[in-house]
């Protein structure tokens, strides 16, 4: 007998038909005799409904009844599922964040959580039955309902899955695995059996949906076992999906296991900033105070002139705050003007391969002038290469690397 987290992503239960389904799967788990809790997103399109709900009443609609509306399309799921557990014979019982509860920061929209109370999910298990938590909610120490950012869902199942010391953290979706590139978007991409922590948290972090970053992070260092597979064909043993694992597990000799794209961000140049020390430090620091994370940053050498230009990107939904705050520094930062672009796209090749590979951004600058792509910014780590171009060219960047790097090295 094993203890078993299973997670369904909106598309999963996004309807009556779609909820009766994962109440099968579920069954067939519970019927081999594995305790198991089940954590579910809103049903697909509720949660942006309920967002645009917000935005009709106010554009700055306060934080946290904001996580109050936003939180409740997860409760409707859960209260559906436990009910359709029943029809099926099996007892269930749904208990929300607050229930449980699953403490988190005070960062309203895209809280962290900080601690699970594992007693109430346990008690429920020793009374056989399948326990439903709704994902994406939790509760801060004032009492407040908070929720996780988007995409939270799987980030709550995992840190429930480490706070029961569950055997397995199964993230059902609408696709079967984490693939080389977003299956959608690139027909020939590949389903990866297994792919380590390291490599998934840059791909989730460079646009790979599939997962959410923190989810990642928090299976990584809680050493979680998580598996990646579809709600849509049924819990068979054909399913295999994939498994997010330690490195050193991996035998595969890849250089390159994922290529990623994300149209997310956008980048703002700081025209004329001031060389000299504690400039960068003041810009950055008030950004990251407000929560916002910058990804790629290019500051231009001033060989002669006392002043530069800093380049950096962060994510779109954050541009109008960090304008303001652009405006608020600019009496201890002083700049001549301020250039924002949100007609990028960046695109990443991902590996642990690259490693012990020389020249992979050579093949990869090559690849896109080739394909007479313009370079923008680069960015690079030990595992991973990110480049900014033209939106336009995202598709066809992407598709050109895929067919480089992941079909032809087969
Ligand atoms: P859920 O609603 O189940 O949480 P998401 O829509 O958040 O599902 O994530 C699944 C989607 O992630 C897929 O439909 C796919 O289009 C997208 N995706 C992007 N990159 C990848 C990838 N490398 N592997 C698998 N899916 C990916
Ligand atoms: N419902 C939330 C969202 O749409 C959380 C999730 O689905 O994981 O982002
Ligand atoms: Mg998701």
């Amino acid at each position: 007998m094993s203890r078993i987290v299973m997670k369904f992503g909106g598309t999963s239960v996004g309807s009556v038909d779609r909820i009766k389904n994962v109440s099968n799967i579920v069954q067939s788990v519970y019927d081999e005799g594995h305790e198991v809790v089940v954590v579910l997103s809103a049903m697909a399109g509720e949660t942006d409904r309920l967002i645009n709900l917000t935005k009709d009443i106010s554009d700055d609609f306060n934080k946290e009844e904001y996580d109050v509306v936003i939180s409740s399309g997860e409760q409707v799921s859960v209260g559906l599922l436990a009910a359709a557990l029943h029809e099926n014979g099996i007892s269930a019982k749904s208990c929300l964040g607050w229930q449980i509860p699953i403490i988190t920061s005070k960062d309203h929209k895209s809280a962290r959580i900080e601690g699970i109370r594992s007693d109430l999910i346990n008690k429920i298990l020793d009374d056989k039955k399948v326990c439903v938590i709704p994902g994406f909610q939790g509760i801060t120490s004032e009492g407040r309902v908070s929720t996780l950012g988007r995409g939270g869902s799987d980030t709550s199942a995992v840190a429930i899955a480490a706070a029961i010391k569950a055997d397995f953290c199964d993230i059902y979706t609408d696709v079967d695995g984490v693939y080389t590139s977003d299956p959608n978007k690139i027909p020939d991409a590949k389903r990866l059996d297994k792919v380590s922590y390291e490599e998934m948290l840059e791909m989730a972090s460079l646009g790979a949906k599939v997962l959410q970053t923190r989810s990642v992070e928090t299976a990584m260092t809680n050493n979680v076992a998580l598996r990646v597979l579809s709600s849509f064909e049924g819990a068979d043993k054909e399913n295999i999906g994939t498994i997010v694992e330690e490195e050193d597990k991996i035998n595969d000799q890849r250089v390159v296991t994922g290529v990623t794209s994300s149209l997310n961000d956008c980048k703002i140049t700081l025209i004329g900033v001031r060389d000299k020390p504690g400039i960068a430090a003041k810009i950055f620091s008030s950004l990251s105070e407000n929560n916002i994370n910058v990804d790629m940053i290019v500051q231009n050498i001033s060989e002669r002139s006392k002043t530069t230009d800093i380049t950096f990107t962060i994510p779109k939904d954050d541009l109008s705050n960090a304008e303001k705050i652009m405006d608020l520094i600019k009496d201890d930062v002083p700049y001549e003007s301020l250039l924002i672009d949100s007609n990028i796209a960046k695109i990443s090749i991902i590996g642990v391969g690259m490693r012990s590979n020389a020249g992979v951004a050579a093949k990869m600058f090559s690849v896109l002038s080739d394909n007479d792509i313009n370079i923008d910014v680069i960015s690079t780590s030990e595992i991973k290469i990110s480049i900014l171009i033209n939106k336009e060219q995202a598709e066809k960047a992407t598709s050109m690397l895929h067919q480089y790097f992941i079909n032809e090295n087969e």
